[in-house]
């Protein structure tokens, strides 16, 4: 009896060591690769607040994230430029695609008047205020110098609000992880750096709009401050917001192992999940009702954390005679992005983000397509 119980051991020690074999060189088949974009180069300069060169720093600032990156392990970092040549617009979310990489981050700084100063992060949607509308517009006018724009945009205004509407659509399916890595990003310059902080945001990105994976554009700063724009001219001030961009990009890739390896221990934390809603620009559907449907079931289960991965202020509600069990209630999409995001995290892989209007449940295409956003 002695002998089998520890022949048993044996099998199952042979069986873990195999596994974890297996899994070890798995995760070494397929490195989390980012691609990172310096935003301008060559003959687009970017803007030239207080003689400062757009292009030069946001290359600055990119390499260095890329250095950081590069000695971690599992990172495989790829550039739409290293030195100071033009790329299209168009030409370079297709480098991350090719890649199949997971993440498309792209760096520049801003320009408006001298007091405006701050740093924002920004993920691809409809813009809510004429403010982001105008830092879209700005970044986007650099197609205006490449000599064959209009065959390669086909009919895109990058000062008609119309135009973006469309271009949207595409990135809707990495929403929730694209606004997550930015309010990473965007805590990192505000608790760490105390940046002023002009929070995560959505506006219509050419830049972005082309990429199959989460993708976020990092505004660093004003160039025409000129606090700001000496900071970022300054090699300490690229260092520091490339090292919390590097920061957020590491706690961002760190969260997606753990929600197949151990969904229990998520590495992002009930904490941050709350700062990052709190970071996030709210996205409000008046009257619509979001929430995230975690599971449906004959079981009446009681409302205890310990039922639900120790998710709190789960609803339950009966509907068709089964039980539906809801996570979140707001009318802020943003909001309910993120909870999705932790509710996955949380291991209910296959949750998702249903609305309702005065009790009645509706398609969510529907909403988000017709509202005025
Ligand atoms: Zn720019």
């Amino acid at each position: 009896m002695k002998n089998k119980i520890f022949s048993f051991i044996i099998l199952i020690g042979v069986i873990l060591t195999s596994y974890s074999f297996i899994n070890s060189s798995k995760n070494e088949e397929k490195p989390f690769i980012v691609v990172l974009d310096a935003g301008h180069g060559g003959h687009d300069p970017g803007n030239l607040g207080n003689g400062y060169k757009e292009k030069e720093i946001a290359l600055k600032i990119v390499l260095k994230v890329g250095e950081i990156l590069e000695k971690q392990p599992d990172f495989k970092v790829l550039y739409t430029r290293k030195t100071d040549v033009f790329i299209k617009l168009h030409e370079r979310a297709p480098v991350a695609n090719k890649a199949d990489a997971d993440l498309f981050v792209s760096v520049h700084c801003d320009a408006f008047t001298n007091n405006a100063y701050g740093a924002g992060t920004f993920v691809l949607g409809l813009h809510r205020s004429q403010a982001n509308f105008e830092v879209a517009k700005r970044e986007n006018e650099v197609i205006f110098l490449e000599d064959d724009y209009e065959e390669n945009y086909a009919g895109f205004d990058p000062n008609s609000p119309e135009s973006l509407i469309g271009m949207t659509l595409m990135q809707e399916e990495y929403l929730d992880q694209s606004i997550l890595l930015a309010s990473l990003i965007q805590n990192n310059f505000t608790n760490n750096l105390k940046r002023k902080d002009r929070s995560v945001k959505q506006a219509g990105f050419m830049v972005l709009y082309k990429s199959y994976m989460p993708s976020v554009l990092v505004e660093t700063g004003f160039l025409t401050n000129k606090k700001e724009g000496a900071y970022l001219n300054s090699a300490k001030g690229q260092k520091e917001m490339a090292n919390e961009i590097a920061k957020g990009i590491i706690t961002y890739k760190n969260s997606l192992s753990l929600t197949t390896d151990d969904s229990q221990n998520p590495v992002i934390t009930q904490d941050e999940i709350e700062e990052a809603i709190e970071t996030v620009e709210e996205n409000i559907f008046e009257g619509y009702t979001f929430k995230v449907q975690l599971a449906a079931s004959s079981k009446k289960l009681e409302l205890k954390p310990y039922n639900f991965k120790g998710l709190q202020e789960v609803a339950r509600k009966k509907e068709d005679k089964l039980y539906k069990y809801y996570y979140g209630e707001t009318s802020d999409y943003n909001k309910i992005q993120l909870m999705k995001k932790y509710a996955k995290e949380k291991g209910y892989d296959s949750c998702y983000i249903v609305v309702f209007k005065e009790g009645k449940k509706l398609k969510l295409s529907e909403v988000l397509n017709s509202e005025d956003k």
